[in-house]
């Protein structure tokens, strides 16, 4: 084994030794689906971030609720703790089993699409879905239908991403994915089977196409949404889906001074005509061209936004075309530099590599040039974006970085923004100097108040220390009454 890979030290066998809890694993799960060797538990044991590995002791693959439900009350009644995963890319070192105990892989066959209402447009997923999986049953089978992508690799998970509150490419106008969700069917700490929305109605079984809201009763999904698998087991989750509207096309705005872009997304968010804002800065262009340590020349621009808009009518889209052509010459005359393109004939002229941000979901080539890759992945107030973009800018210069991406988005139509800086590392040599720039980062952007998602453990113990007492008293509340024993994905938070 890799001396980079150690277990951390805390005895999870006081109530049952290993070898029982292997034997109860194996009634319940059969041998193929169950294993404690270190050539399958390794993969589980690290992610692309500098977070800490650790080893778990088991890996299952379920393939029935059946099994969860008992494997849940086993670990609880024997205080073992179950580390839920789809395909462990959510860049926060979440799945890494800190304290050890028993990876839940709900990717390998817990993956069904169960049912889509193409009239109140929604999906019910398994766990496991990857959004590559997701996009292919739509367009072959509900055209008119789409769902909203990441930058996440195709193989991440739909409902991972759901639950942690990802940014995707119709977030302009939906906001965080978190919100998309209509209902779930969860495993709590005693066993027991909840379906939370407008599926609740009915004993065992709920109609499938009951799962269409998420209001008006307590939001209790809420309980299950951000707590990156504290809480209890998702087994299946109904996700919105939109209409896919047969005009679709793409604008790149090149902003040429550094925060020129701050009243481009602010005034073309609210303007409601963009499904998408995306920036980023020129050196993240560089990168997905293949030029490894990309340097700056001057008078080159500073960022590019892609601006994807969507219309049922030709009307309709030259209409919010205007509006878009209009602000950006509004900016120029206040004092902006600004250009606009289309975004088919800049890729054609600047590479077709360009494609891979805009035709999600894809393997976006920046993130996967090294074997490590990190981030300050945050929801931020859209009135601190020059000084987000300037500080960090500053940072990336001081340390003279080489693969300096900052990237982020408008969300919701301009009510918050995401910030965030993104470091490819070489995961042998770079780790602690990356980690000394993701701190001074972090640091800088938690004074002004942005918010962290899909949060590794060394940010969340920055956050404690900001975070009103009330808030951490009854988060506290809430993790020890759902999970009293403290078996759900241990550790997280630092709880
Ligand atoms: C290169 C790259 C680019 C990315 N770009 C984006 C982006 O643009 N926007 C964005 O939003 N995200 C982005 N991501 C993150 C990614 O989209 C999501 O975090 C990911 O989709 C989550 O799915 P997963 O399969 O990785 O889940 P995992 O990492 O396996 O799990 C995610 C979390 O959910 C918990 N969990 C898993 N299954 C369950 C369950 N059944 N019940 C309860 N809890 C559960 C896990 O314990 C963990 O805390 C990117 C990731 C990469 C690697």
């Amino acid at each position: 084994m890799l001396s980079l890979t150690v277990t951390k030290k805390r005895n999870i066998f006081e109530k049952i030794s290993k070898e029982d809890v292997y034997k109860n694993l194996l009634d319940i799960f059969g041998s193929h689906y169950v294993s404690d060797k270190d050539v399958d538990l390794y993969p589980y044991s690290y992610d692309m971030t500098e977070c800490e590995p650790h080893m778990p002791d088991f890996v299952v693959i379920p393939q029935n609720i059946e099994q969860l439900v008992e494997l849940v009350k086993f670990c609880n009644a024997n205080l073992i703790p179950i580390v839920p995963y789809i395909s462990g890319n959510n860049v926060g070192g979440l799945t890494i089993p800190e304290q050890g105990g028993i990876i839940v892989d709900f990717g390998k066959k817990m993956n069904k699409i169960l049912h889509v209402n193409e009239n109140m447009m929604y999906a019910i997923l398994e766990p496991g879905v990857t959004f590559g999986q997701l996009k292919k049953y739509l367009d072959e089978n509900y055209p008119t239908l789409r769902y909203s992508y990441p930058m996440a690799p195709p193989y991440a998970g739909v409902v991972g991403n759901a639950l942690l509150s990802g940014m995707n490419n119709l977030s302009c106008k939906i906001g965080s994915m978190g919100d998309s969700i209509n209902g779930l069917e969860v495993i709590t700490a005693d066993g027991d089977i909840a379906r939370i929305g407008s599926c609740f109605y009915g004993k065992n079984e709920a109609d499938p196409d009951s799962w269409w809201s998420r209001y008006p009763m307590p939001d209790l999904i809420g309980l299950f949404v951000n707590w990156q698998g504290m809480t209890g087991l998702v087994t299946k989750c109904a996700v919105q889906l939109w209409p896919n509207k047969p005009i679709q096309k793409a604008f790149v705005a090149i902003a040429f001074g550094l925060t020129d872009i701050a009243d481009l997304l602010r005034e073309v968010g609210r303007s409601e005509i963009a499904d998408d804002m995306s920036y980023f800065n020129i050196a993240a262009a560089k990168l997905t061209m293949g030029i490894e340590h990309p340097r700056q020349f001057p008078e080159e621009p500073e960022f590019l936004v892609i601006i994807p808009i969507s219309a049922k009518t030709e009307e309709m889209f030259e209409a919010k075309k205007n509006i878009l052509f209009n602000i950006i010459a509004e900016l120029n005359i206040k004092g902006n530099n600004l250009i606009i393109a289309d975004f088919d004939e800049f890729s054609r002229l600047a590479g077709l590599k360009y494609r891979c941000i805009y035709d999600l979901p894809a393997v976006v080539i920046p993130t996967v040039l090294k074997s490590g890759i990190t981030w300050f992945g945050s929801y931020c107030p859209t009135h601190k974006f020059e000084e987000l973009i300037e500080k960090v800018d500053e940072i990336f210069r001081k340390y003279d970085y080489h693969s300096p991406i900052i990237y982020g988005k408008i969300m919701k139509y301009a009510h918050y923004g995401i910030f965030r800086p993104i470091l490819p590392y070489n995961k042998f040599t770079e780790e602690e100097k990356v980690h000394q720039i993701l701190e001074e980062m972090t640091d800088f952007c938690l004074s002004l108040g942005c918010i962290p998602y899909k949060t590794p453990n060394w940010m969340t113990e920055k956050m404690r220390k900001k975070i009103n007492p009330g808030w951490i008293k009854l988060f506290e509340k809430i993790k020890s009454c759902m999970d009293p024993n403290n078996i759900f994905n241990p550790g997280r938070w630092n709880l």
